[in-house]
C-alpha cells in the first residue's frame, strides 16, 4: 500500500511573539510532528546548539547551496541569510511525517506557491507594547539587532492576511490549544 503523503505546516510570527516556545510545547505533546531545522548564517545565541537549533553555516557555504537548489525556500532577515532543505522535507513528507518549517514571510509565500496545500499559520502578539516586552524580555539580542526586528514587525503582520489561519498568542496554554485544534483538524 502507498504511504499517505505528510502534511506541511508553516508557522510564522514576529520575533519574540512566542512561535519557539509554543512549538517546543505543541511537539512534546504531538510527538508525530517534526520540526524542520533550517540553516542560517547568523551567530547561535548562548544555549544554542549547531544541528538542534539550527545548522549554522557560513555565507560562503550557504550561497554555494543556494546555487546548487538545495533549499526549498531561502530569505535574507535582518542581514542573514535563513533556508529549509529541500531534500529533508522531501523525504519526510514521502514517509507520511507530517512538518513544521518555523519560518518568516517570505519564505512561507515561496512554500505556498510551490506546494499549495501546505498550511500557512501566522502568530500575533496580542499588541505591539506586549510584542517588544517580550523580545526586549528574552535578552539575547543587542539594541541594534531589536530595532531591526521591531522595523519588520508591521510588514509581518500585514503580510499575515495571506495566511490560511492566524493564532493570538496572549495566553500561552488558550493559543497552543489553538494551533492544536487547527493542526488536528487537518491532519485527522
Ligand atoms: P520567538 O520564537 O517567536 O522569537 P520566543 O518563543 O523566544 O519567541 O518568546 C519570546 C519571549 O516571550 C520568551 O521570553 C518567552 O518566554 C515569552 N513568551 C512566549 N509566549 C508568551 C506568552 N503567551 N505570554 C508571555 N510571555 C510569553
Ligand atoms: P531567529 O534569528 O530569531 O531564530 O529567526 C529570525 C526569523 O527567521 C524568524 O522569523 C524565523 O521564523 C525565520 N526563519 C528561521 N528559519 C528560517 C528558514 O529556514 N527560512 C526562512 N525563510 N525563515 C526562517
Amino acid at each position: 500500500m502507498e504511504t499517505k503523503k505528510g502534511k506541511l505546516f508553516v508557522i510564522s510570527g514576529s520575533s519574540g511573539v512566542g512561535k519557539g516556545t509554543l512549538l517546543k510545547q505543541l511537539v512534546q505533546k504531538n510527538p508525530d510532528l517534526e520540526i524542520s531545522i533550517s540553516a542560517t548564517t547568523r551567530n547561535p545565541r548562548p544555549g544554542e546548539i549547531d544541528g538542534v537549533n539550527y545548522f549554522f553555516i557560513t555565507e560562503t557555504e550557504f550561497l554555494k547551496e543556494v546555487k546548487n537548489g538545495e533549499f526549498l525556500e531561502w530569505a535574507e532577515f535582518n542581514g542573514n541569510y535563513y533556508g529549509t532543505k529541500q531534500a529533508w522535507v522531501e523525504r519526510n513528507l514521502n514517509k507520511g511525517k507530517n512538518l513544521i518549517l518555523e519560518i518568516e514571510t517570505n519564505g512561507a509565500l515561496q512554500i505556498k506557491k510551490k506546494i499549495p496545500d501546505s498550511v500557512l499559520i501566522f502568530i500575533l502578539p496580542p499588541s505591539l507594547e506586549e510584542l517588544e516586552h517580550r523580545l526586549r524580555g528574552r535578552n539575547t539580542e543587542d539594541e541594534e539587532t531589536i530595532q531591526g526586528r521591531l522595523h519588520e514587525v508591521r510588514r509581518e503582520i500585514e503580510c499575515s492576511k495571506n495566511y490560511d489561519y492566524t493564532v493570538v498568542n496572549d495566553d500561552l496554554d488558550k493559543a497552543l490549544k489553538e494551533l492544536e485544534k487547527i493542526i488536528k483538524s487537518i491532519i485527522h
